[in-house]
């Protein structure tokens, strides 16, 4: 007679019979009791719905490799190297700027000991942590004084509150932007206590308009770069410089948020003109601010540049301490930006490199990838193809690059098994073939990336 679903159940073990079972008491010595306990409960609710949807109650040992397997997929980080074939430089859904390698040491360093972070060698007293990357970033923007913060927004979000709350930022309705990340400009102003104050329209904004705009209550005029569109066509913005001159005038600040903040003339690879922390200032802004890991190429963090005076009292704001950096990422953004100093960010910082990188490197590379792919019987073949900035930065523009695509039966289904696999890889799919792009693989990824592809292959 065949058992009935209730007599299936009752041949369950109980949790406790379970962690008696010697494998799982093993498990529950390794791992934390709680985590196995856990699993041990989530493997019985899935062999009681097996059987309550009318399938047979597991082998006892198919149960405890159930329980197992939950155990060792909870001990795995979730945060794991991911190579990226996309071809998007600054990816911010794969962690934007991969760091150069003095910066991963330097990090290290800081991260292994203990450092001056605020410890005044020369006196024996307590230092600033600021010190640290302040120097470098004056001298390579000739700001006065700078500040580093968590990140960006975090700088924009403490400008506002430390020099507009209850009080109004001009700004125009062409900048409203959202970043990404629920970053809105509007929502940020709110949310530091400032009091937002639209002009213009979103396609043409004139000085005159923020002058119209200003009141007794008008604490600065701001400018956010918009990173991540473009307008076209019957468009007008003011100059910074007029904004910084009608600030001035009146005795209010000019803050220019620049997204990105390159240190190098992207000109200089083919891309349209990504405005500089060197130029706003020159411009007359009293602070500018960008990011750390966009086109600097460093690790996360915000950086504000101005004037002295403005700057120290953004320093003894409340809200600054709550977005300090630590020593790991002061001693990485130092690493970064001495490669600026020494001329060799192109040769050494990852994201500039890849900017850098010629046709034919790329070429070379492509050509040797296609070459190993056919040779696992993969159709692989080399082709134009267009690489991005991404984080952001200079839409629309692209730098042309050579990669490999492959034809497969499903470029869904390749792609999917790609980001499974260990460690996953990201391509891109295009004209219903798998493509990579050489420009944003790293060379120690190179066969970690083939090797993969040869597998799913031959899946
Ligand atoms: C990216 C960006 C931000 C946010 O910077 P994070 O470093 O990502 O916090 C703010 N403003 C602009 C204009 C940006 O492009």
């Amino acid at each position: 007679m065949p058992m009935t679903t209730q007599d299936q159940l009752r041949q369950l073990p109980s949790v406790d019979a379970l962690l008696q079972n010697h494998t799982v008491s093993a498990l529950a010595q390794r791992y934390s009791h709680a985590l196995v306990v856990e699993a041990a409960r989530a493997a019985l609710d899935a062999a009681r719905q097996t059987i309550l949807s009318g399938g047979d109650a597991p082998q006892p040992e198919l149960l405890i490799d159930d329980l197992r397997a939950r155990v060792e997929r909870a001990v795995q980080p979730s945060l794991v190297p991911v190579i990226n074939a996309t071809g998007v430089i600054i990816h911010t859904n794969l962690g934007r700027a991969p760091l150069s390698a003095e910066t991963i040491a330097a990090m290290n360093l800081a991260a292994q000991g203990y450092s001056n972070l605020e410890y005044d060698l020369a006196a024996g007293e307590r230092g600033s942590r600021h010190i640290h990357a302040e120097a470098l970033i004056t001298r390579l923007t000739g700001a006065e004084a700078a500040l580093v913060v968590n990140n960006n927004a975090a700088a924009v979000m403490l400008i506002l509150a430390a020099f507009a709350r209850g009080k109004q930022v001009i700004l125009s309705r062409g900048q409203l932007v959202e970043i990404g990340g629920g970053f809105r400009i509007p929502e940020v102003m709110q949310q530091s206590g400032a009091t937002l104050v639209e002009v213009g329209t979103t396609n043409r904004t004139y000085i005159a308009d923020y002058a119209r705009a200003l009141t007794e209550q008008t604490a600065l005029l701001m400018r956010v770069h918009s990173s991540n569109f473009r307008m076209i066509g019957f468009t007008h913005q003011p100059a910074l410089e007029e904004l910084a001159a009608l600030a001035h005038e009146k005795n209010l600040l000019c803050v220019d948020d620049l997204g990105s903040g390159a240190l190098l003339d992207t000109r200089a690879y083919g891309l349209a003109h990504e405005p500089m922390p060197q130029e706003s200032l020159a411009a007359g802004a009293d602070l500018v601010s960008f990011s750390g890991d966009k086109l600097l190429g460093a690790p996360q963090a915000g950086i504000i540049v101005g004037k002295k005076e403005t700057i120290d009292a953004l320093k003894k704001y409340p809200l600054t301490r709550a977005l300090r950096v630590d020593k790991v990422t002061f001693a990485g953004l130092q690493a970064t930006l001495l490669h600026y100093l020494k001329n060799e960010a192109t040769k050494k910082i990852p994201i500039w490199t890849m900017i850098a990188a010629t046709r034919e490197s790329l070429d070379a590379r492509a050509t040797k990838w296609a070459a190993r792919l056919r040779a696992a019987k993969l159709d692989a073949q080399v082709i134009d193809a267009e690489s991005t900035i991404g984080g952001g930065s200079l839409p629309g523009e692209t730098l042309p690059t050579r990669a490999v695509a492959i034809a497969v039966a499903s470029p869904d289904a390749f792609a999917t098994r790609l980001r499974a696999h260990a460690p996953p890889s990201i391509a891109r799919i295009e004209e219903n073939r798998v493509v990579f792009d050489p420009r944003t693989v790293l060379a120690n990824e190179e066969d970690a990336l083939l090797a993969g592809i040869e597998r799913v292959g031959k899946m």
